[in-house]
Order: C-alpha cells, then sequence, then structure tokens
C-alpha cells in the first residue's frame, strides 16, 4: 500500500467516506504524494498523451490564434498570453515560436504559466529557458493580472476534480469514497439527499458536477467582461450536460481502476462544455463554438502546415507528420481526437468572430 493511500484510509477511518471531488483533489493534488506534484506525466514513458506532444503544429496554430485574436480583440498593450496547466510547456513553446512573425503581438508579447505542480514548473521553465520574451508563472487564477489576457487551456479542465451524485429512490445523493471491510475502497452515497437536487434520472444514474473548473470559469469569464481579451478552452468532453459516470484513471497508457494505486494514475473527467458555458455566460460574456478540435484545426489551416512541414521533411519524417495530422483531426469514429475533442472561445458580448469557428453555433 502505497502512503498517499495509507494517508486517504486513515482520514476515512476517522471522518468517515469522503466526497469524489476530495478524492480526486488528494490524488491529483496532495502536496507529497499527489500525482502532478511528483511527476511528469506526459509522453511515451508516462501515462498519457496530449495534442502538443503529438505534433508542433498543434502549439504553432494556436500561437497563431493567439495572435490574431489578439488583434480582433484590440490589440491591447503589453500582448498578455495565458496557458492554464501548460504540462511539459510544449505548446507554450511553440506558440511563441510561431508567433514570432506576428511582430506587433510579439514584441510586447508577455507569457504567464498558470500551473500547480513543482515538477512541471521544473519542465516548463526548462522547455521555455531559451524564449527571449518575460514569462512569469502562477499557481491560481485569481492571481493572473487585472488585464486583457488571451488564456489558453488545452486538457486543463479535465484534471480537476468533479463531485459526483448518484440517484436514489430517496433522491439524489453525493457519492463518495469509502473503506470496505478488507481495507479497499469503495463506492458509496451519502446518508443524506441532496435537496437542491431534483433532476428526473433512473435509480443509480449519475451526474457530475465540475464545481471547481465552474469556479475558474467564472473568474475568467468576469475577467473577460471587465477587461476583454478571450479564453479558448480544448478538451475532450460532451456538449450538453447529461447523466453518465466518465472519472477515468490512467496508467502508462492503460485504463486503470480510480481507487487503486492512490496519486499513481491519471484521474480524469470529461468536461460538461455545457456547464462551462453557462458558467461564462451568466456573468455576460459570450461563448463560441464549441466545435470539433478536427474543425477548428482544419480552419487554422493544420493541413497547409502539414502540407509545408512535409516538403522539407525526410520520407520518415513526412510519413510522422502525416500519422500526426490524421491523429489530431480524423474524426470518423467518437473516440477520435478530432470529434472527441472540442474547442470552446469565451470573449466579451459582440466580439467578431473568433478564427476557427466560422459556421460554429455562436450564442
Ligand atoms: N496542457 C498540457 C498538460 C495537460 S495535463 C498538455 O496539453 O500537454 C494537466 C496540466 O494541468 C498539468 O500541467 C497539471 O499539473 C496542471 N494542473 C492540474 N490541476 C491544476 C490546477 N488546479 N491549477 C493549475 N494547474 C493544474
Amino acid at each position: 500500500m502505497n502512503a498517499l493511500t495509507q494517508e486517504i484510509a486513515s482520514i476515512i477511518a476517522q471522518e468517515g467516506p469522503i466526497s469524489v471531488e476530495r478524492y480526486m483533489q488528494l490524488c491529483l493534488a496532495h502536496p507529497q504524494h499527489g500525482y502532478y506534484m511528483t511527476r511528469d506525466p506526459l509522453g511515451a514513458a508516462g501515462d498519457f498523451i496530449t495534442s502538443p506532444e503529438i505534433s508542433q503544429m498543434f502549439g504553432e496554430l494556436l500561437g497563431l490564434w493567439a495572435a490574431e485574436t489578439w488583434a480582433l480583440c484590440g490589440a491591447p498593450q503589453p500582448a498578455r498570453l495565458v496557458e492554464l496547466g501548460p504540462g511539459r510547456g510544449t505548446l507554450m513553446a511553440d506558440a511563441l515560436r510561431a508567433a514570432r512573425v506576428v511582430k506587433p503581438f510579439y514584441e510586447s508579447l508577455q507569457a504567464t504559466l498558470v500551473e500547480t505542480s513543482p515538477a512541471l514548473i521544473e519542465a516548463q521553465r526548462a522547455m521555455l529557458a531559451d524564449m527571449q520574451r518575460p514569462l512569469d508563472w502562477k499557481n491560481n487564477v485569481e492571481d493572473l493580472p487585472h488585464a486583457p489576457t488571451i488564456v489558453l487551456a488545452n486538457e486543463f479542465f479535465d484534471a480537476l476534480p468533479v463531485r459526483q451524485y448518484v440517484k436514489t429512490s430517496q433522491g439524489w445523493r453525493e457519492r463518495q469514497v469509502g473503506l470496505s471491510g478488507d481495507g479497499a475502497f469503495v463506492f458509496g452515497g451519502a446518508p443524506q439527499v441532496e435537496p437542491y437536487l431534483n433532476a428526473e434520472a433512473p435509480d443509480g444514474a449519475i451526474i457530475e458536477v465540475g464545481a471547481i473548473g465552474q469556479r475558474i470559469m467564472y473568474t475568467l469569464a468576469t475577467r473577460i467582461v471587465q477587461y476583454g481579451g478571450a479564453l479558448l478552452v480544448i478538451d475532450y468532453g460532451h456538449e450538453a450536460t447529461s447523466t453518465g459516470e466518465t472519472l477515468q484513471a490512467m496508467r502508462a497508457h492503460r485504463y486503470a481502476d480510480p481507487l487503486s494505486e492512490a496519486g499513481e494514475c491519471d484521474l480524469t473527467t470529461h468536461v460538461d462544455f455545457a456547464g462551462l458555458a453557462r458558467a461564462a455566460k451568466s456573468v455576460g460574456a459570450q461563448v463560441h463554438g464549441p466545435v470539433s478540435q478536427g474543425f477548428f484545426l482544419r480552419q487554422l489551416g493544420i493541413e497547409r502546415r502539414a502540407d509545408a512541414l512535409a516538403r522539407q521533411a525526410s520520407a520518415d519524417q513526412a510519413k510522422d507528420i502525416a500519422t500526426a495530422l490524421h491523429r489530431l483531426t480524423d474524426e470518423t469514429q467518437p473516440t477520435d481526437m478530432g470529434r472527441l475533442f472540442r474547442v470552446m472561445a469565451v470573449t466579451r458580448k459582440g466580439a467578431p468572430q473568433l478564427p476557427g469557428f466560422a459556421t460554429g453555433a455562436s450564442a
């Protein structure tokens, strides 16, 4: 039994079952043993791979998106670019390199990385050591300057803890993690029902509420309404709020049991885009999309970028570029990244159409 499992077991033994949200929080962000606190989870040797790690094209196109969106937002000085949960810093490095060609943006660019993991901050510093732009780190969106900002968030919201509720014949109960007779973690329901939840659903149905993500969206959307700028969210998830459990654990690129090996697997859930959109609209912001990642990247010109890279590449490299293009944009199956991943932006009301959202529904 690892140290975090022992610690969580003793919390449950003393205080009783804990919410799924608290369990996820402990597994992901415990200061000593939390999953993100202790390691670099990305890449072939890690547990999962993300779009910027698949191809440089992803970060490059987002860098150009940021520059164009900044211009559409009135080119505020300085050009502030923020990334939430930047992983290894690959997206930011590719974005800054690509943005060099947009001189007015690049020359006044100040980048901020919002990251809680000391291990990943170190990786980001190393990755971005040669960038000739001012960079700083914050560990909370609340600490971002009150100023117009372009914010990028790829696979950030899926990494935040969620609450779960289970429908029973008496009503909805918060889903908890407790201990079985033999000391293993088990799911259960809180003894009391939640009086404010009255959605119709069959018994046993589960709903997830991303309260932490919603709070972050409120904060950022409120800032955007007040000061301008834009937020771009790219993540896997669903367009409509619905019942269903999406909590998943990944270890070494395979699904694992979310209740075992606490702190050693990546725990995520699918992002409720409708919930995030409601949070943004509730403070008066405008929501663009969501559109599929495949649609978004094609609109930004990923096919032309892939052709340009392939022309300067060896035959083997050209094959890798074609594979990466397919992986990022294919929409054939529901689990293909081009379809499962969605892209949504938030701006002030009355903002012009943003790159990548041309025929996407705008609300
Ligand atoms: N965006 C990167 C990494 C995704 S992994 C990529 O696409 O490759 C999730 C990232 O979010 C990690 O960097 C993790 O440390 C960070 N993170 C998780 N919870 C966070 C929080 N509450 N505040 C800031 N960063 C967080």
